[in-house]
């Protein structure tokens, strides 16, 4: 049954294009590049009628705008011939400066000449795997990881091997096997990549005892950890817990960014890192970009110098709480029974569990004909693995519509389970039973 005001999805289109004369061409590291689900659900589920519980866009409404415009005015007038030239391939010193400031509010010590600049985290992320893996390397990442991080390490033909996690982060005991047996295989792990803080897609935030744990398992087996903390100072109930590379600094490389606490589209974060690597990222960050964006280093230096951030971030921590309430609100009254999910204490997202039988990427069509766009868990597993689970975010629609995506939520979970009952068939299979709408968009 077509419900009213549902929404029509268009035919993919299928083009040959000129390009496909190249298909021969590509680099062998191209071949595993494909649109994340993520990427192509954009399309649909920004539509206005659909509530996106799906991207992770900050809210950025609160922004001071007019002032800040002035600012980047003032900016241009006075000091535009240095803010708008090349520059320092690690990054302008005073923007290096502030970070450390920025850090300091995570417990972090650091010195100026440890940082890199980067364009967002993501480049970080991108530079650290381009320094330290060959094809084939092993990169242990927690089971789920950052959609965008496994992009990287699969576009660097990194082995991703996950280890388990639980509502305290990481398994110490599975991160141990794990080392263990990958060493008696002849593999050689590269890196620990962890999201400690309201980790995305889950939620969940490593306990100070994992971490202390973590960081003891590193040591005795020489393992590197890269630290990814974009969430970490918007906690949202207690203080911030303090970073890995606040407890330990020679095994830890920390990436951090402006994007949540500030506004994305700057494209600036970083990356701390002991002084041998650090030498090594800024020679591969000339190389790949000769600098990081000088204007947007000059802009957010300005920003850091002449508004209050800390008052902003704190507003952000207002603005997310009461999205993050109306989620976990919507969630209780509107989940099928056997549904559960995750209860972050800051950052974005609500990692859901469905009942068995159901399958998120399966039923996404249906979701997003029925108004309502999620992140199917597969898309943060290099496994497979992750199609009972969803990541909703509660970052970019307001209470009222979060409110209201959970309940279409709840209505389309219900249909699904009357699918599978009525024809006793795997979610997979119920897809080609579709009774409920039109044409699937392409979420491959
Ligand atoms: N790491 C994590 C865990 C993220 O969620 C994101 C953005 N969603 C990034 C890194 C990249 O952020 P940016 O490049 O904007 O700093």
């Amino acid at each position: 049954m077509r419900q009213s005001g549902a929404v029509s999805l268009p035919e993919p289109s299928r083009r040959d294009t000129r390009l496909d004369t190249y298909v021969d061409a590509y680099a062998e590291r191209t071949h595993g590049l494909t649109v994340s689900a993520v990427r192509a659900l954009f399309a649909v589920a920004n539509r206005p009628e659909v509530v996106s519980l799906a991207g992770g866009m900050p809210n950025i409404a609160d922004l001071p705008r007019d002032a800040l415009a002035k600012a980047v005015d003032r900016l241009i007038a006075e000091r535009g011939t240095q803010a708008m030239q090349y520059g320092s391939g690690q990054g302008e010193p005073f923007m290096r400066e502030k970070i450390v400031e920025v850090m300091a509010e995570e417990q972090i010590h650091a010195h100026a000449d440890d940082i890199v600049v980067t364009c967002g985290s993501q480049q970080a992320l991108d530079l650290v795997t381009r320094v330290f893996c060959d094809p084939g390397d092993v990169v242990l990442a927690e089971a789920p990881s950052y959609v965008g991080a496994l992009g990287t390490f699969h576009a660097y033909q990194c082995q991703v091997v996950h280890v388990a996690m639980d509502d305290a982060g990481i398994d110490p005991v599975a991160l141990r096997g794990a080392l263990v047996s990958l060493k008696a295989a002849g593999k050689r792990v590269k890196f620990l990549y962890t999201i400690p803080n309201f980790q995305n897609p889950t939620g969940v935030t490593q306990t100070l005892e994992r971490r202390h744990a973590i960081i003891e398992i590193a040591k005795e087996h020489d393992l590197l950890i890269i630290e990814d903390n974009p969430y970490g100072l918007l906690t949202l109930d207690a203080q911030p817990m303090p970073a890995l590379r606040s407890l330990e600094d020679e095994n830890v490389v920390y990436l951090g960014s402006f994007s949540k606490i500030f506004a994305p589209g700057f494209r600036v974060g970083w990356a701390l890192a002991p002084h041998a690597v650090r030498e090594k990222l800024v020679l591969t960050q000339e190389a790949a970009t000769l600098c990081p964006p000088v204007f947007s280093q000059f802009a957010i230096a300005t920003y850091l110098e002449e508004f209050d951030w800390r008052a902003q971030i704190t507003t952000y921590r207002d603005m997310y709480r009461e999205r993050r309430d109306a989620m976990l609100t919507g969630l209780r009254e509107h989940m099928l029974e056997g549904t559960t999910w995750t209860h972050p204490e800051g950052g974005f997202f609500v990692w859901v569990t469905l009942p068995e039988g159901l399958d998120s990427q399966a039923m996404l069509p249906r979701a997003v004909t029925a108004r309502v766009a999620y992140t199917p868990g597969t898309a943060f597993y290099a496994d497979g693995m992750g199609s009972r689970n969803m990541r909703l975010s509660f970052c970019f629609p307001t209470p009222e519509r979060i409110h209201e995506g959970t309940r279409r939520l709840g209505q389309v979970l219900e249909q699904e389970l009357e699918l599978h009952r009525t024809f006793g068939l795997g979610a997979e299979a119920a897809r080609h039973h579709d009774l409920t709408a039109g044409p699937a968009p392409d979420i491959s």
